[in-house]
């Protein structure tokens, strides 16, 4: 597979470049080797990609909603044919275990291509009738859409933005993460492959300054981000200069709560699913783990066993559950917490450390004892690290696992199926699991509450973030004035 793409840029349904951008090396998290060199857009290629952008959705957005249902749908049938290729760059990118991304990645993108795809001839306004006069809805394109992508699901983010907002008549301008440039490419090839316009999906590379010279340009109307909070604050004050339409996936800290009467297999499961996952590096994960006291000794016990049996390794390889981290530095700073955890008087469980092997890998770390007010129960840590809180009662449980800013996710593990229900409703985040963790299907809004984020991605939900109702009044009587 040739990992050096034609070009950085796609724009106008064709690679393009500009070497005058600023340099982007693609590290192979694996080996710590630079597999690619890209460039970052320069004011001429953002330039370059909104007017191709403005000029396809016009086109586009005179589409029936059948006819752009059939080129998502194609892109998803594409997607699935290559599948493994998808997923062998997909771990280039990030250097997550190819028994995970020929499973999660191009898969989840293409369902969001074929979810969407189905839905967008049924995206409809409504009749209201007032007597003999009426009102109609148009539901309406927003126009250009700019969508920007953090590193961890560089294949995944850039369908979730992509195939709402093409359903909905929308063109999209596409940065990815500067860590993991390449997949998004990728998409963009196959969306002119299934016919779309050329300049409908555009793809930009670069680091921070050319996400906020997207965010700020007239001709943008919507901004989805999926990302940071600190980088969200920015964004989202950024879009309001020009009251843009936003949605904004940002972090989380999420509890997971195990209650004494789960069944304990299952509850490791989604404890291991919430934080291991993807080396932990995953915005949804459950990594404050709230466990009942009578089942505490139990849980680590067997949670401990069964990161034993974890395959570390080469992540192409198909048998490894556990690859590296996706760079040093996001390494470093999850190190970093590691030592903050030690020295606020959390007892480590296991790991830890770094494997003895090449790559930014970083073991599976379990944490217990650990108290409400540690830094690693109240920061995102976006990394293998699991913080173990004891707790007594449901109301208790309940109370701690809101006490955060956050809002992304939360999960509970019980028999007793009025609690766990008691549970999901009480907190406060945008998806609840019981019994599970981490399912993420394209017919489910997912989002976050508070810190954790702005509008909701997938299901029906997203329509109304890519696009906006206009009322039509209609007067079938004479039109009247007092004077
Ligand atoms: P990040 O905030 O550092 O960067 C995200 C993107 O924003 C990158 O493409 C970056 O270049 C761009 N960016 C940075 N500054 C910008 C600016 N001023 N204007 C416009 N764009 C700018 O995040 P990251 O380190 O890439 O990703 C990790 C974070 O993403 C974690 O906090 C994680 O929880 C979050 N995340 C959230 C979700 C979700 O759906 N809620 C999913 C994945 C990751």
């Amino acid at each position: 597979m040739n990992i050096q793409p034609i070009a950085s840029h796609y724009i106008d349904g064709a690679y393009v470049e500009d070497t005058a951008g600023d340099l982007i090396e693609v590290i192979y998290p694996y080996t710590g080797k630079v597999i690619a060199r890209l460039h970052a857009a320069t004011p001429a290629i953002v330039d370059q990609a909104l007017n191709a952008a403005k000029r396809a959705q016009k086109e586009w957005a005179g589409w029936t909603g059948t006819q752009r249902g059939r080129v998502l749908r194609r892109a998803a049938d594409i997607m699935r044919e290559r599948n493994h290729d998808l997923s062998v760059l997909e771990t280039y990118d990030t250097g997550k275990p190819y028994q995970e991304t020929s499973v999660a990645d191009a898969t989840s993108g293409a369902d969001a291509f074929e979810y969407f795809g189905g839905l967008a001839g049924s995206i409809t306004g409504e009749h209201i009738p007032l007597g003999e006069n009426f009102v109609y809805t148009r539901r309406e394109p927003l126009g250009v859409c700019v969508g920007i992508g953090a590193w961890n699901y560089p294949t995944q983010i850039a369908c979730w933005k992509g195939a709402p907002a093409l359903a909905c008549g929308n063109a999209l301008v596409f940065k990815p993460s500067e860590t993991t440039p390449l997949c998004a490419l990728k998409i963009a090839e196959i969306l002119t492959e299934a016919g779309a316009p050329a300049g409908l999906y555009n793809v930009v590379q670069g680091y921070g300054a050319v996400g906020a010279a997207l965010v700020t340009d007239p001709r943008v109307d919507k901004v989805s981000l999926t990302g940071s909070v600190a980088t969200g604050r920015k964004v989202y004050a950024a879009a309001a200069e020009g009251l843009r339409h936003v949605t904004m996936e940002l972090g989380g800290k999420s509890p997971l709560v195990i209650f004494d009467d789960a069944d304990l297999e299952a509850a490791v499961s989604g404890a291991i699913l919430g934080n291991f996952y993807s080396a932990g590096q995953v915005c949804s994960n459950g990594t404050r783990v709230f466990v009942q006291k009578g089942i505490k000794d139990a849980f680590l016990a067997r949670l401990t066993d069964r990161l034993q049996a974890v395959v570390m390794g080469d992540p192409q390889d198909p048998a490894t559950h556990y690859g590296p981290m996706v760079s040093a530095a996001q390494r470093d700073i999850v190190e970093g917490f590691i030592a903050k955890g030690q020295a606020e008087g959390a007892r480590l469980v296991t790991g830890g450390t770094r494997p003895d092997m090449a790559g930014f890998f970083l073991a599976p770390t379990v944490f217990a004892d650990v108290t409400d007010d540690m830094t690693i129960a109240r920061e995102e840590i976006f990394g293998p690290v699991m913080s173990v809180l004891d707790f007594d009662t449901e109301a208790e449980a309940l109370r701690r696992a809101n006490d955060t800013p956050y809002g992304l996710a939360a999960g509970v593990f019980t028999a007793d199926l009025a609690r766990a229900h008691r549970m999901a409703a009480g907190f406060q985040a945008g998806t609840c699991y019981i019994n599970t963790y981490n399912d993420a299907p394209v017919e489910a809004p997912f989002g976050g509450m508070k810190l954790s984020g702005v509008g909701r991605e997938n299901s029906k939900a997203a329509i109304d973030h890519y696009s906006q109702i206009k009322s039509v009044f209609v007067r079938m009587d004479r039109c009247e004035a007092p004077f």
